[in-house]
């Protein structure tokens, strides 16, 4: 028989994905000896037969009732006893956290009867009656489906008629009438009336919450943080504790460590007198937690020692909510805490240093992404001048766009392709899609636990919050600063998320401090020496060699300053462009015969020059240049605009010019319907002539050329788009045809591997006979993917992925993150049959995915020998593939 249900005595950290994250550290804490208030757990399986038949899994409702039998033992209450009642909260809470995109209930248990009770027991019959409105609220709103705002009008509309500013100022006989009101509301809208009997309202709240798992929001939120949709969510059913009694009462958030920066210290927002949602709502301004210290001194102590206590036994950085209840502290809630990339690297060597994890543990807490944020550009502050206004440094990290005061605006106008910065009061889970679509978030209320501030860092995404200098005026699109500036909807500032500044204007740019140690290995900021550290963590373990994609002097300089240990793809073709276009014309209109040969002996020494600047900066280590890939019509000039020009001039009576009408009949001859299919690859080095040994020489002679001055030239050539081992065969002989040439004629013996790329599923499939005349094979992933799924690599991106993320036929786009289960099973296939035929072959990878963290990981188990990816990755592949292999 399946069990549905845990109390918190029976479960433990490692049980998060039966037990969701929130129920599993619950239950973690209440081992530890913290002060939990009592509850049980109603697991995700019971979430996942839920979803799956629509029908209360069988058994559920009797384990229920049997634990919170022992709950109402435990407490000495009933629930819903009508002198002194047990409440319960209802809360979601999925292995992975969703901050805010699920549903909660609180005060179950009250009811006509019992809210009198609560009175009676509190000794507060405002509070009691604040309660029970509390709870029709939520529950006609997240059980009953009633829509929310008519609760707010309804609140909106008493506070009018009393004339009192806000909720605070109702009094208990206000909030009895309101509860009325909001039953009335709930009749009218429903046909049903609030459910007395809490026990329905547990068995409801319960449900509610397992629906709320495939809510709109949630499900955005899964598709951006690439949660699984088939998790479910586990609910926590435990006993009320009030931060609401009083100004011996209160709710507060708090950290171990600052997320922001990592640097030690409890930070956390604290609400006098008030539940935790408060607190998360950002609805009133919170206090620093070092004013606790002030007011509850005692407490505040208690919480120090319980977060040290969290720290240590989680050995990394924790969050918690917690709520003091007359005096009484009470932990709700504890896990690893979110960080922004920087706290991410300051803690993996903070911790390590303090003895808490090892510095290999440090390697696995941080990420490439991580990193690559850390590279973005910040603010150049010396030339920013006035800020318009200052708030909570809550996500790190310069962004620049329009500001928009709503979230609709700010999806319609990021669709547009505008860039965009969402400005509120404070952020409600509503404000997702916004959130998603914006540069930055920016509000006027709330800590650095608000629900913009948790949901920002969370996603990487530039936030500053609590900027109460600025009125927000969402009805009017425009907010106003301290000194009065007015600024519309529409308006471009900039947001600096490090240090909490609004400036007007687009504010220009400098390096990072991350981006400044790789380029000249300066590591005087803190940020800047831990991710030292840590990569050099990762290149201490680290199988996979990274290489980059460069193909200039400039590029391949800078891959080396990044780590880069060599080239692993110079697209030759981007040196056909610019000013040697007119050559590359000449070539391919010249026809074969002298004309052509005259165009190749012109385009040769520039090539070489190439080469050499290419081999210079990556002396010593190697360099893979490929043979030209692409059609060589993509040399010549757009068809359209020639077919225009030479009917114009037509049209005109005049004789087109001798060259339009030359080169558009050779773009007419060369057209293809599908030039990804047509003539490129090695296919145009084995039918155009010359070009091939034109290359070649070009390579050669570069290697001479730097051999006589002592440099060490280590150049690999690799043929591109070969299907089949003839193709490569006769390439290759070419190639050693004209090496053999060059060193004849200089006297300098000059070898080159030669190689291959695996970017078509027959050269996968047919690996082992391309081994026999490759000593390479590195792998085009781009054109890889392109072929085994039959997806134009330049066009699907915008114009369907969306729909297929959307319908989860795949979580990312294969381009971007390697498809594992089909073109991954061809590297496989690929890399057994290579090295089965020839041991010593060594595999790369070119494609972008050389790049991608994710697919870093799969190239390392596939036992690849190096990635290659463009200069600005090469710090991430280097510590994704160390994190690969730790
Ligand atoms: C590839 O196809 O993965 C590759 C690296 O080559 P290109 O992107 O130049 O086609
Ligand atoms: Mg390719």
């Amino acid at each position: 028989m399946v069990r549905y249900v845990y109390d918190f005595h029976e479960g433990g950290r490692d049980m998060a994905d039966l037990l969701g994250g929130k129920g599993a550290n619950l239950a973690e804490m209440t081992r530890l000896g913290l002060p939990v208030p009592p509850g049980f757990i109603v697991t995700t399986e019971a979430c996942r037969a839920y979803l799956a038949t629509g029908a209360e899994p069988e058994g559920l409702s009797r384990e229920v009732s049997r634990r919170l039998s022992a709950l109402e033992e435990s407490a000495g209450r009933r629930l819903g006893r009508p002198d002194d009642p047990l409440l319960v909260s209802v809360r979601s809470g999925a292995r992975f956290s969703m901050p805010g995109m699920m549903e909660t209930v609180l005060d179950i248990g009250l009811n006509d009867g019992s809210v009198t009770g609560l009175a009676g027991v509190s000794g507060d019959e405002r509070f009691a009656w604040d309660s029970y409105r509390r709870l029709v609220q939520m529950f006609g709103s997240t059980v009953m489906g009633v829509d929310a705002a008519l609760f707010e009008d309804a609140l909106t509309l008493l506070k009018d008629e009393r004339g009192v500013p806000d909720d605070v100022h109702l009094d208990a006989g206000d909030l009895a009438r309101l509860v009325e009101t909001y039953k009335d509301l709930i009749r009218r809208e429903t046909g049903e009336s609030f459910p007395q009997s809490p026990a329905e309202q547990l068995r409801r709240a319960v449900l509610a919450v397992f629906e709320s798992w495939n809510g709109e929001r949630a499900r955005l939120y899964r598709r951006r943080e690439h949660i699984p949709d088939d998790l479910g969510t586990a609910v926590t059913v435990q006993r009320m504790v009030f931060g609401n009694l009083g100004r011996d009462s209160g709710s507060g958030v708090a950290f171990t460590r600052d997320p922001a920066t990592g640097r030690p210290g409890l930070y956390g927002d604290y609400l006098p007198d008030a539940q935790g949602e408060d607190v998360v709502a950002g609805i009133r301004n919170t206090v620093p937690l070092a004013e606790l210290e002030r007011l509850d001194p005692r407490s505040y102590r208690q919480l120090r020692d319980h977060m040290t206590t969290l720290e240590r036994h989680y050995r990394d950085l924790c969050d918690i909510e917690f709520t003091i209840e007359r005096g009484t502290l009470w932990m709700l809630q504890t896990r690893v805490g979110k960080r922004t990339a920087e706290a991410a690297f300051t803690l993996a060597t903070a911790l390590a240093d303090e003895g808490l994890i090892t510095p290999r543990e440090g390697l696995a807490r941080v990420s490439g992404e991580e990193l690559a944020r850390l590279m973005f550009p910040r603010f150049d502050t010396s030339a920013t001048g006035d800020p318009l206004a200052h708030g909570i440094p809550a996500s790190p990290g310069a962004a620049v766009g329009a500001v928009v005061f709503d979230s609709a605006a700010a999806v319609r106008r990021a669709a547009a392709g505008g860039k965009v910065v969402l400005v509120r009061q404070e952020t409600t889970p509503d404000d997702l899609p916004g959130m998603v679509a914006a540069q930055a978030v920016l509000t006027s209320r709330g800590g650095k636990t608000s629900h913009a501030a948790v949901v920002a860092r969370g996603m990487g995404k530039v936030c500053v919050c609590g900027a109460e200098e600025l009125a927000v005026d969402t009805g009017r699109r425009r907010f106003t600063t301290r000194d009065g500036t007015v600024v519309e909807e529409g308006t471009v500032v900039s947001v600096d998320g490090s240090a909490g500044a609004v400036y007007p204007g687009a504010a220009p740019l400098v390096d990072s401090a991350v981006m400044r140690y790789l380029e000249t290995g300066e590591t005087s900021e803190g940020v800047a020496s831990s991710v030292a550290r840590v990569l050099d963590e990762a290149d201490g373990v680290r199988r996979l060699e990274v290489r980059a994609n460069a193909d200039t002097p400039e590029d391949a300089a800078r891959a080396r300053r990044f780590g880069a240990q060599g080239i692993g793809l110079c697209r030759t073709e981007h040196m056909f462009l610019g000013e040697r276009r007119k050559l590359v014309e000449e070539m391919i209109l010249a026809g074969p015969g002298t004309g052509r040969d005259r165009a190749l002996a012109a385009l040769l020494p520039l090539q070489r020059q190439d080469f050499t600047g290419i081999l210079e900066a990556m002396d010593g280590l190697p360099v893979t240049i490929r043979l030209l890939d692409p059609p060589l019509h993509e040399f010549l000039p757009d068809r359209t605009d020639l077919a225009v020009r030479v009917a114009a001039a037509e049209a005109r009576g005049e004789r087109p010019d001798p060259r339009d009408a030359a080169l558009l009949a050779a773009v007419n001859r060369m057209h293809e319907e599908n030039p990804m299919l047509g003539l490129r690859g090695v296919r145009l080095g084995l039918v155009v002539p010359g070009l091939v040994a034109m290359q070649v020489r070009a390579v050669a002679e570069a290697v001479v050329e730097r051999t006589r001055v002592g440099g060490s030239p280590a150049a690999e050539i690799m043929v591109p788009l070969v299907g089949a081992v003839e193709e490569l065969r006769l390439a290759r002989a070419e190639v050693e045809r004209v090496l053999a040439e060059v060193s004849e004629a200089s006297g300098i013996p000059v070898t080159c591997p030669v190689g291959t790329m695996i970017e078509l599923p027959r050269a996968a499939l047919t690996a082992g006979r391309i081994a026999e005349e490759a000593e390479f094979f590195s792998f085009g992933t781009n054109d890889l993917t392109q072929t085994t799924w039959g997806f134009s690599r330049d066009d699907v991106e915008a114009e369907f992925f969306p729909a297929y993320l959307d319908k989860g036929v795949f979580p990312s786009s294969p381009f971007e993150t390697l498809d594992r289960e089909g073109v991954g099973r061809l590297v496989g296939i690929a890399v057994a049959e290579g090295r089965a035929a020839r041991p010593d072959l060594k595999i790369g990878v070119c494609g972008e995915h050389g790049g991608d963290p994710e697919s870093v990981h799969f190239f390392h188990t596939a036992g690849l020998d190096y990635v290659s990816c463009s200069p600005f990755r090469v710090p991430v592949a280097r510590l994704e593939a160390g994190r690969a292999a730790s």
